[in-house]
């Protein structure tokens, strides 16, 4: 069998009868039936073809046919967002008095639904703030339906052993373990091969890789994804042909994105390690990492976003995000463009300074996503603005 890459590239929609070579743009709503009984026989799912665009569409089912290589999974599905996805792994499953697990460290939306949403439909939740499994084994209750995660984490980049969880994953067949794997990308890590049910990603970060477009996806087994497509036939949280083209196309090329944002990645964190001007800098293929060897273990590479705290608070960090001359401030990450957040005042701001603190968060820190510029010019960069703000 051919190796990722080349499948990948020649994974492709069915050539059309006027024999193009790339992929064209299936911009239809619908699909005709050559006659009233192949009609009947494909709404009778005894005969396989597309019916509507909400379902399935050529360019959608080759995105999610890629993806699925990626990631050895059986299935996928693919969603107009990334919350889209995480909003459907949840609320395909849970019924009134079910309980969910959840890593405390995961992305604002996500934490919005089950603090917020959920409890009102009746669903409740624990948060496991630890590494350590026993914990994690501690928070399962006899209603849990889902086990849910980041790795490594926002913007704390800490990371949970996927072999062990995909170990308790057996002890509790029943319970659905599910990883938003969006930071790591599927290039870099594969949670389904530890056992987990469910691996959920925004394709707006470095699956497009580019800040084009907004995209998600889930892919598992196919008991799991037939119960999620009757979800989403009939709720309509559909990816556009538009976008499925687009992140397709990207695909073809994010092992070699995310080689060269790991490479980049990490040298700035190397760099960044023995700055006077830093308190201290995360960033998983550090060997002062704590947890260094699980990510080499479950990781291809570091990945591309590095966190670090500027000596001086709050107000050093300010003056530090406007001195940088080529990198932007955007709420985005995963470009091929460099990129400082705040996390502080933004993405964590209605958190309190001990949920802060709880997840590594201080005045002082800043969550960079780094691009694929030359490595040099991103490092200066961010040397020049922490000189300038000395
Ligand atoms: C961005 C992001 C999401 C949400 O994805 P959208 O495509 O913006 O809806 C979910 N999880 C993680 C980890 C993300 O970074």
């Amino acid at each position: 069998m051919k190796k990722d890459q080349s499948r990948i590239i020649r994974e492709q929609a069915p050539r059309s009868a006027t024999r193009e070579h790339s992929v064209p743009l299936y911009l239809t709503s619908s699909f005709i039936f050559e006659s009233a009984e192949q009609g009947r026989a494909i709404f009778a799912e005894e005969e396989e073809g597309m019916v509507y665009s909400r379902y399935a569409n050529p360019n959608t089912t080759e995105f999610i046919n890629r993806v699925c290589t990626l990631e050895n999974a059986e299935a996928g599905l693919a969603f107009s967002s990334g919350m889209a996805a995480v909003f459907a792994s949840f609320a395909a499953f849970i019924e009134s008095g079910d309980h969910i697990v959840s890593s405390r460290a995961i992305f604002g939306s996500t934490h919005q639904l089950l603090t917020q949403q959920f409890p009102k439909w009746g669903v409740s939740f624990t948060y496991v703030n630890s590494a350590n499994i026993e914990e994690w084994e501690q928070a399962i209750q006899p209603n849990t339906k889902i086990v849910f995660l980041e790795s490594p984490s926002n913007p704390g980049l800490e990371l949970y052993d996927l072999e062990k969880l995909g170990a308790l994953k057996q002890k509790y067949p029943n319970v659905i373990f599910s990883i938003d794997n969006c930071f790591a990308t599927p290039y870099l890590q594969k949670p389904l091969q530890y056992g987990f049910d469910l691996s959920i990603h925004s394709a707006t970060k470095y699956m497009d890789g580019q800040g084009r477009v907004l995209g998600g996806i889930i892919v598992g087994s196919q008991e799991l994804i037939n119960k999620l497509m009757f979800f989403i036939r009939h709720t309509g949280p559909s990816m556009s042909p538009f976008n499925a083209w687009i992140l397709s196309k990207s695909l073809e090329t994010l092992g070699l994105r995310m080689d060269r944002h790991c490479s980049n990645a990490l040298a700035l964190a190397q760099t960044l390690e023995h700055h006077d001007e830093i308190a201290d800098v995360k960033y998983p293929f550090l060997a002062s990492h704590p947890q260094y060897e699980l990510a080499k273990k479950q990781m291809k590479a570091g990945g591309g976003i590095v966190t670090f705290e500027v000596k001086g608070g709050k107000d050093r960090a300010f003056r530090f995000i406007d001195e940088l001359e080529m990198i932007r401030y955007t709420s985005n990450l995963g470009d091929s463009r460099t990129i400082a957040t705040h996390p502080a005042t933004t993405t964590h701001a209605k958190l309190t300074e001990d949920e802060r603190n709880s997840l590594g968060i201080k005045p002082g820190t800043i969550r960079l996503s780094v691009g694929l510029e030359d490595q040099e010019d991103i490092i200066n960069d961010i040397l020049q603005a922490l000189k300038k703000t000395k």
